[in-house]
């Protein structure tokens, strides 16, 4: 990953500008995306998941990938984010071709278009204290009418250009209809915003002279996400869908800058596991990396963030970066709401770790083995991650499924009186029957054939049902209620330690 220096700080001449609605390309290249995250929290899998579209564009074109750190509104910024979002997109393999670029690094920049804008009578200075600007939006609320700066601003302060910066500098708009595609959310015009759809008031309606820097010499997003994306040459616009009723006011200053359009993807909300509302801390969307802490394969998270909002129209639901690459299409992004369910991760983890070589599997699962594993040999871990591997779903539950292996666990008289089959049973039966499992186990070869013929035989001999001696035999051998195949478990085992825990278990039936 390349490092935190500013290369694109050389300034470009304005191209000429373009009718929204044949918005191309803007670069002399191929795809250029972009994540331009704002550094005010941890990732969650909303930020993520534009990240991931965005990369799997640039790979799938042979075109780069972008990263850069919106942090133009400092009271918002939370330190440690910058950190956080480089160690996710680390994590989950969301390499970077370019970047980290920071917007406080690039305030000249916004300044050099900026007197563009005021040269070419786009730009005025704000008349206005924010106390008298917070009168206007109440006046227009008690009129019940929606909020417009413009219509609170005389012609004559519109044209007052003299700036030195100590006021804040303002878009002058000259609201049109606007029509324009959205790679996900398809036409756009001024019908696309009727509030019946769940957007704003009208086209014309949302267009306003809004701030393009700020009294503190930073500018808003709505104005450097603009430059930047020009300046980095971006293509593909791609953004959660809360940006898209800005869209006619960003238009606006596209055709003011004499900038090319590129094309737009707005992303469909994350809804919660009900499907309805939007995701929210409370409803689960944690720190992305907790779900590196909890042992999930940074594959398999991919592929779920795919999934949410996006398909390839068969089938398939498990799919590899590879493929993932291969097969990702913006045409595909749906516009409705993608339902976060985190059951759908957990099953995801567990294909994607069915799937793995045992080889990269004992690799990558190297730091989640029980303490008690410490001194034991790889040969014996690997051979235990391959009895396992076809029911873990994630690394943290190593620990759990495999402590029996490295250490003899006491006696949990609850395995047998929480067992519906076992509970019926008088002690001295179980003690019976654990008995003549132990002599018959004694005369056999410790060979996994041999072992599972042995127990079968016990099954006819005693008259008894799997789920009443092998549950049985489970529980003495591995103090847990459910383990791998038991003939493989006790072969495993040992055994030695397999014997000695039948007998310690019958010590304990009486
Ligand atoms: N900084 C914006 C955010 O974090 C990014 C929007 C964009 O991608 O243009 O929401």
């Amino acid at each position: 990953m390349s490092t935190g220096l500013d290369k694109s700080e050389m300034s470009k001449k304005p191209t000429v500008s373009q009718a929204p609605s044949e918005s191309r390309l803007a670069g002399a290249g191929g795809v250029r995306t972009r994540f331009a995250p704002s550094p005010t929290g941890y990732m969650h899998v909303g930020g993520v998941r534009t990240a991931l579209f965005a990369w799997l564009l640039a790979r799938q074109n042979g075109g780069q990938f972008i990263l850069r750190i919106e942090d133009t509104d400092q009271a918002r910024e939370v330190e440690g984010s910058i950190q956080h979002i480089i160690e996710s997109l680390d994590w989950l393999g969301l390499n970077y071709d370019e970047g980290p670029f920071k917007q406080s690094n690039r305030l000249d920049i916004y300044k050099k278009w900026a007197q563009k804008l005021l040269e070419d009578g786009r730009a005025y200075v704000d008349p206005f204290t924010s106390e008298e600007v917070q009168k206007f939006r109440e006046q227009d609320q008690v009129a019940k009418k929606p909020f417009l700066y413009r219509n609170h601003v005389g012609e004559e302060q519109r044209n007052n250009h003299d700036w030195d910066g100590t006021k804040p500098l303002r878009f002058k708009c000259e609201p049109k209809n606007w029509n324009w595609d959205d790679e996900v959310f398809k036409d756009h015009s001024e019908n696309s915003f009727q509030p019946t759809r769940g957007m704003l008031h009208g086209n014309m309606g949302v267009q306003d002279d809004f701030i393009l820097i700020k009294s503190d010499g930073f500018p808003t997003y709505n104005f450097a996400h603009i430059i930047d994306d020009n300046e980095m040459q971006i293509t593909h616009v791609i953004r959660g869908q809360e940006f898209l009723p800005s869209m006619p006011n960003y238009l606006n200053l596209y055709v003011a800058l004499e900038f090319q359009i590129p094309k737009f993807a707005h992303l469909p909300h994350i809804m919660n596991e009900a499907g309805n509302k939007k995701l929210s801390k409370r409803d689960g969307a944690k720190d992305i990396l907790d779900y590196q802490k909890e042992g999930y394969l940074p594959d398999a998270m991919l592929n779920f963030l795919a999934s949410l909002g996006w398909n390839d129209g068969t089938q398939q639901e498990v799919f590899s970066v590879d493929e993932l690459i291969q097969k990702f299409s913006l045409s595909r992004v749906q516009k409705s709401g993608a339902r976060f369910d985190e059951k759908r991760l957990i099953w995801l983890n567990g294909a994607h770790i069915r799937a793995m070589e045992i080889d990269d599997l004992y690799e990558q699962s190297k730091d989640y083995w029980p303490e008690s594993a410490k001194d034991s040999k790889d040969s014996y871990k690997r051979a235990i991650l391959g009895l396992i591997q076809e029911r873990l779903k994630m690394y943290s539950e190593i620990p759990e499924l495999t402590d029996f292996f490295f250490c003899d666990l006491p006696i949990n008289p609850e395995l047998i009186s929480g067992n519906k089959q076992l509970s019926n049973f008088e002690p001295s039966k179980l003690k019976n029957l654990l008995i003549s499992s132990k002599e018959a186990l004694e005369k056999t070869d410790w060979y996994v054939d041999e072992i599972r013929d042995c127990l079968n035989k016990l099954l006819d001999q005693n008259q008894q049902k799997p789920g009443v001696l092998f549950s049985l035999i489970r529980i003495a051998t591995t103090q847990s209620p459910a383990s791998p195949s038991l003939a493989e478990t006790m072969q495993l085992l040992g055994k030695e330690k397999s014997l000695t825990r039948i007998q310690q278990q019958i010590d304990t039936l009486n």
